[in-house]
């Protein structure tokens, strides 16, 4: 069915429409058409009303059985593409998923850095100001965990996070 392997089937690049849905269409036109074309060459014919409802009735019979076809026809078409946008959409999600995981993989891992000192105040490896675990100035760097009686005399407080 497809020509690539290892191509799912979903990527499938067939007509729109099968061989025996186009000669439904064409059989069915030409059916209609030449009803219609019979009943308006034998209405020019006939000189009184009631002997034309024949013919009339001859055209009608031609434009039913043409929109039939046209309808069938249509259908048809809104129908696979219905079934090829559904077979699309589970795909879609999935590379969105995939996008995703993909981002969140290569993203900087901040979180377990504040996780791991959850209470108290902390500071930057090399740095003088105090934070809490949760400050954005701290995010991501190199922590260092401070008791109490060394964070009152030795470092100034951040002024973002005011962990004093
Ligand atoms: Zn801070």
């Amino acid at each position: 069915m497809t020509e690539l392997a290892g191509v799912p089937d979903r990527y499938d690049n067939r007509p729109l429409w099968r061989t025996d849905e186009l000669m439904r269409l064409v059989v069915t036109n030409f059916i209609g058409l030449s009803l219609i074309a019979t009943s308006w060459y034998g209405t020019a014919g006939e000189g009184f009303v009631n002997h034309q409802v024949v013919w009339a009735n001859l055209g009608i019979l031609g434009i039913l059985i043409s929109a039939f076809g046209n309808f069938r026809h249509l259908l048809a078409g809104r129908s696979r593409v219905g079934s090829r946008r559904a077979r699309s959409v589970p795909d879609q999600l999935h590379r969105l998923r995939k996008k995703l995981e993909t981002g969140l993989a290569t993203a900087p891992a901040t979180e377990p850095d504040t996780q791991e000192i959850p209470t108290g105040v902390v500071l930057v490896r090399g740095g003088e100001l105090v934070h809490l675990p949760t400050c954005p100035m701290a995010k991501g760097k190199d922590l260092q965990r401070l008791e109490p009686a060394t964070t009152a005399t030795a470092h100034r407080s951040c002024p973002v996070c005011q962990p004093r």
